[in-house]
């Protein structure tokens, strides 16, 4: 358990998604919410995982079924995991030099533009650019399509990024990019704002549900977020929907503090409510995540 603490809180100082305790919370709620015949799918699929030893059950219980719970809260986790893997490499850097190829594996690019998809948002008519594909808007789908069919090979590979992305993009700032005319390009999902005390705004919202990784704290979070949020009536399954609404739900909620940047030296001073409320709506957001996961494997795995 202290070496996957030790490895949990390493990486999750540049994460640069949910940090893995929101992560976690959504595949615990998620995996809580699995049919038996679903949740017998996504054991197996792990178990054939290539990092199943090495990474998906490093410090679990041994216990079979809270292994396997715990195998499908670290797949949640991998992608992000992966940024600081030499095993792996970032394709969307120039010049990236590809890693060798390991078995398991169809690549081993790092798809760090998979996690986000910065939907234009311009508050003050500044010029907007698209984000090209790939990104989580095209990618969804892609992996929606694949767990229904494609080789088992290519499923195992899919899983922990399915689990991951419907955790991102339910992340209002994996879903919006801000322009500004005093600004040059977007914000970068919040990257490029910085507020109190010395981080960014994304870095803020990626911690809003709490930074503590253990198996107890991550289920007493998710019961607390399910309880104060329960499920919607009609579970809406369109991955573009799901990024549409966290990108509303970033102007209302996120960008409050009206059309300013900050700067290291002078970050944006934020009131104490704002935190607050971003604990709610972090709350909601992961439930929600949960839900939604659950309901797409529930649908693509039986
Ligand atoms: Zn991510």
């Amino acid at each position: 358990m202290r070496r996957l603490l030790t490895l949990l809180c390493t990486f999750s100082l540049t994460a640069s998604a949910w940090d893995a305790t929101g992560h976690s919370v959504v595949a615990v709620i998620a995996y809580d919410r699995l049919t038996p015949r679903a949740r017998s799918r996504v054991d197996d699929l792990l178990r054939k995982h290539p990092d199943y030893e090495s990474i998906l059950t490093r410090g679990a219980p041994e216990e079979p079924a809270a292994r396997a719970r715990f195998a499908f809260m670290m797949a949640a986790v991998w992608p992000d995991l992966i940024k600081g893997d030499r095993r792996f490499y970032d394709d969307t850097r120039q010049n990236a030099v590809p890693t060798a190829l390991l078995p398991g594996f169809p690549d081993m690019r790092r798809h760090t533009n998979w996690h986000y998809y910065d939907t234009p948002y311009a508050p003050d008519g500044a010029p907007i650019q698209k984000q090209p594909p790939p990104s989580a808007l095209s990618e969804l789908p892609r992996l929606i399509r694949e767990l229904k069919r494609a080789s088992e090979a290519q499923k195992v590979y899919d899983l922990p990024w399915f689990e991951h992305i419907v955790g991102d993009v339910h992340q209002p700032l994996h879903s919006i990019g801000r322009f500004l005319k005093s600004a040059e390009g977007s914000d970068q999902g919040g990257n490029r704002v910085f507020v109190m005390p010395g981080q960014t705004l994304h870095a803020l919202w990626d911690s809003a549900c709490g930074r503590e990784n253990s198996v107890a704290y991550v289920t007493k979070f998710a019961a607390e977020a399910v309880a104060e949020n329960p499920p919607p009536r009609r579970m809406e399954k369109n991955p573009r929907k799901w990024i549409e609404e966290s990108a509303k739900i970033a102007i209302a909620q996120v960008y409050t503090f009206g059309n300013e940047t900050g700067s290291r030296e002078h970050p944006v001073r934020l009131p104490q409510s704002y935190m607050e409320n971003a604990r709610k709506v972090a709350k909601a957001r992961v439930a929600m995540a949960g839900y939604r996961l659950a309901a797409m494997l529930n649908d693509r795995l039986n």
